[in-house]
């Protein structure tokens, strides 16, 4: 394996006397009493026909946001299908319920459309540790490398690739650049990377970032916990470490990982992924028992407890206020978007093209076509 270690990525940094997590854990919203959410929610529904908007939300957010996203004709999913559906859908106005790099992403891919956020503040360890510069000067120490970024990154990382990848469809697009002899630098996932490497054995550059949530399983006690449960499968996020990762029965993306829950014949699922997921996987597989994967022990840190704080920074209250006042707009620069849209298309055109069923046939030599020679930007 050709990992180098690059960079240690501290993500308690201090912001303003604060942590990165103190920070965000104090904008999270408070809770909102039952007949407030009563009244949020309604108020909510008229503001967004009223302004032709539609809310997108991942599954990682507040149910009460997720539940709103279907009821509204929205859509609640991982980031490859948010990116799709905002893309797609004819609503003037996309609120991205999520964090920052979700709403650039809908922006990116519909810039004439207005996209709003509950909280701009809301961002991403990934993202944070792998800003734009420093990315490209490893790019620049890498030419012959093609540059692919997980979606957790900025759009100024995206602009500096060649391919973007989610969790759920990584693996595929690695084993395809693989397969044309491509050696590939990898960002910023240093756990995702690792998996993918083992699983395609492609030559594999990995900036060294990691997610905040899923850094904090801990294979010794999920392993005392698949003790306690031997019955239960463990479902796994591959922004986990390895050593969660190789205890999985089913390793995939959120949407894998509730498809896993819904399919499996099992009646009870140890789950290593942030804990809002649990609420739609309740939902999808009811009957069925879903335990945390435990993110305490000897080593533990806990900034995050199995939850994303910038999630969480998502909330009923900024929500409505967001789609009253038209604040929280998020703007990309428009040349950064234009050259970052080419590595979002080809994943979505891949992905589209795999879902077809072109792939491996005609539709994959014509994209060798399209690529050739495009190397790092
Ligand atoms: S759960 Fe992890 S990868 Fe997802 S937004 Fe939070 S810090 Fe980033």
């Amino acid at each position: 394996m050709n990992a180098v270690p690059l960079k240690d990525v501290e993500y308690e940094k201090p912001q303003d006397g604060q942590s990165c997590t103190a920070h965000a854990w104090a904008r999270t919203p408070a809770p909102v009493a039952p007949h407030e959410k009563v009244e949020l929610k309604e108020r909510i529904k008229r503001l967004l026909k009223e302004k032709e908007a539609v809310l997108v939300a991942h599954y990682y957010v507040d149910a009460d946001l997720q539940d709103l996203a279907e009821e509204t004709g929205g859509c609640v999913s991982d980031s490859l299908e948010m990116a799709r559906f905002g893309r797609d859908h004819p609503a003037k106005t996309l609120v991205v319920a999520g964090v920052r790099f979700m709403g650039e992403t809908a922006k990116i891919l519909s810039p004439e459309k207005t996209i709003l956020m509950p909280d701009l503040d809301a961002t991403c360890s990934l993202d944070l540790g792998c800003p734009a510069d420093e990315f490209a000067a490893f790019c620049d120490q890498h030419p012959d490398r093609t540059v692919v970024v997980y979606a957790n990154t900025s759009a100024a990382v995206k602009a500096r690739a060649d391919w973007m990848v989610t969790s759920s469809i990584g693996l595929d697009i690695v084993e395809h650049l693989h397969a044309q002899g491509k050696k590939i630098l990898w960002a910023p996932d240093k756990h995702l990377g690792s998996y993918i490497q083992k699983k395609t054995g492609a030559d594999m550059l990995l900036w060294q970032g990691s997610c905040i949530v899923h850094d904090e399983f801990k294979g010794i006690e999920l392993d005392l916990l698949k003790a306690e449960y031997p019955d239960a499968k463990v479902l796994v996020h591959p922004e986990s470490p390895a050593a969660v990762v190789a205890q999985a029965d089913v390793v995939g993306s959120t949407t894998q990982i509730i498809n896993a829950a819904q399919t499996m014949d099992a009646k009870r699922f140890i789950v290593a992924t942030d804990n809002g997921i649990l609420h739609k996987m309740k939902i999808a597989a009811p009957g069925k028992e879903f335990i945390e994967a435990p993110t305490a022990g000897n080593s533990a840190t806990c900034k995050s407890c199995a939850h994303c704080p910038w999630m969480a920074m998502n909330g009923l209250r900024n929500l409505a206020e967001v789609l009253e006042s038209g604040r929280n707009e998020v703007f990309v620069d428009p040349a950064i978007g234009k050259q970052a849209v080419r590595a979002i298309d080809r994943m979505l055109d891949f992905a589209a093209a795999k879902k077809a069923k072109a792939l491996p046939t005609a539709g994959l030599e014509q994209e060798a076509k399209l690529f050739q020679g495009i190397g790092p930007a």
